[in-house]
């Protein structure tokens, strides 16, 4: 007889086929939760699964903008609006050309569990755009995002959905996106998050993935005995996410010897150390997005169309985009010593690689779990705009490293408790799902 979950996954893959990175992250998800619907028929009789990897709603929208030269454009822009059991809507904007349906709703799908992981009430949802903002001028940007809210205004609100940054939104396209809406309700509302920290903006978010994907890594390090003092960590980006982890990982006597771009990665055996690492910043503001320009400047080897993964490390942490680290990587870091591999970007290892890493005892965070503290301190972005103040950098810090402690031990914990100790695929599978699948019994057939 097929089990519920293989029903589930073959459904999905005849109704879905051509959307891979949805299926791929779904499958991911239902496979983990065999040991949990085997010992609780309640979500079986509920129908938990067909429902939880349905959208509650997908919001497509046409986005005409003009370029400078008075040229006009149209691109395709999305929210999906997946699960609200525990919450309002949460998650990110993301504006690259590889944006479609299926990739969001992967993203929307995976952000149903991580938000259920920070321990913080917000239910799942991602959006963006096929628009690429490489190349484009501030004004360009400025029209192209005011355009998109012009459509998503109607579809959120702080006790909606909340959107923030992802791939290509930052700062500068918050700002933007932000302006506008609050233009078009009259309301001044914590309808966004990443805002600039003198309007509503909490401290610490820009470095929040970051620091959270180290913080889970030293919790992951301490399981096996040791820290990251004096380890070596390849690291793949030179974006956001990679800046805040090399920040926090250098702070705690690591030392990442690598970064990566669209054309190659870099080798710096003497480590990604002060100076250096503000000029990732400047890389990433050039919107050049190369990362030869660091080679060039500090005179270290960069290797043109290759991924980092063939530096002997302790520590692999890929930070870039989804499926950049596949199973010739993950053998390759295994034979090399590889002590610990960590995700920071949203999906970045294969299917395969990943049960290569587990199969081999090498201890594995999950990006749900590992990168959930940039959603996290959004959750504490929307908490101090609803109380109407500010907490210090050393507060919002503190509450992110909890998080991200607690997301650890509730992975290690129900890895345990449904007989997989260690495996904290299965535990953060298991860990998100629970409570959304459990509030969404509770709410009736909604
Ligand atoms: N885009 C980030 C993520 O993948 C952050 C989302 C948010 O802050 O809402 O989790």
């Amino acid at each position: 007889m097929s089990h519920y979950v293989d029903e589930v996954i073959n459904d999905l893959k005849t109704r879905y086929y051509w959307e891979k990175e949805f299926l791929q992250a779904a499958e991911e998800v239902l496979n983990s939760l065999k040991l949990v619907v085997d010992k609780n028929p309640k979500y079986k009789k509920y129908k938990i699964l067909e429902r939880i990897v349905e959208p509650e709603r997908i919001i497509c929208f046409r986005v005409p903008w003009q370029d400078d030269k008075g040229e006009y454009h149209i691109n395709r822009g999305y929210r999906v609006q997946f699960n609200s059991a525990i919450g309002p809507y949460k998650g990110g904007l993301r504006f690259h050309p590889s944006v479609n349906l299926s990739v969001l709703k992967f993203l929307g799908f995976e952000q149903i569990f991580k938000n259920s992981l920070t321990t913080l009430p917000m239910g799942g949802g991602k959006g963006g755009s096929d628009f690429d903002p490489r190349g484009k001028s501030d004004d360009e940007v400025m029209r192209f995002c005011q355009s998109f809210m012009n459509e998503l205004f109607r579809h959120i609100g702080p006790d909606t959905d909340v959107p923030a940054g992802d791939i290509g939104v930052g700062g500068r396209e918050i700002g933007y996106l932000f302006g506008q809406y609050k233009k078009l309700v009259n309301e001044f509302t914590g309808v966004l998050t990443g805002k600039g920290i003198k309007w509503g903006g909490s401290l610490i978010r820009p470095e929040a993935t970051g620091f959270g994907v180290t913080y889970f890594a030293q919790e992951v390090l301490k399981t096996i005995g040791t820290d990251f003092k004096g380890k070596k960590v390849a690291i793949s980006g030179f974006g956001n996410v990679a800046w805040g982890a090399v920040t926090k990982i250098t702070e705690l006597g690591g030392k990442v010897v690598t970064l990566s771009g669209p054309d190659g990665f870099i080798h710096d055996p003497d480590g990604v150390s002060g100076e250096k690492i503000d000029y990732m910043i400047e890389m990433r503001n050039s919107g050049r997005d190369k990362v030869q320009d660091y080679a060039d400047k500090f005179k270290v080897k960069f290797e043109a169309g290759k991924r980092p993964w063939s530096i002997p490390v302790d520590v692999a942490i890929p930070c870039a985009t989804q499926n950049e680290l596949d199973i010739d990587d993950a053998k390759q870091l295994v034979k090399n010593g590889v002590k610990c591999v960590v995700e920071a970007a949203n999906m970045p290892c294969t299917l395969d690689a990943v049960k290569y890493f587990i199969d081999n005892n090498i201890p594995f965070g999950p990006a749900k779990a590992a990168n959930a503290g940039g959603v996290a301190t959004s959750g504490l972005e929307m908490t101090q705009n609803s109380m109407r103040l500010s907490w210090t950098r050393e507060e919002v810090d503190a509450k992110l490293h909890q998080i991200m402690i607690s997301i650890h031990d509730a992975c290690q914990y129900y890895a345990k408790e449904y007989g997989c100790p260690g495996n904290l695929v299965n535990g953060a599978n298991i860990a998100g799902f629970i409570k959304v699948a459990d509030a969404m019994i509770d709410q009736g057939l909604v």
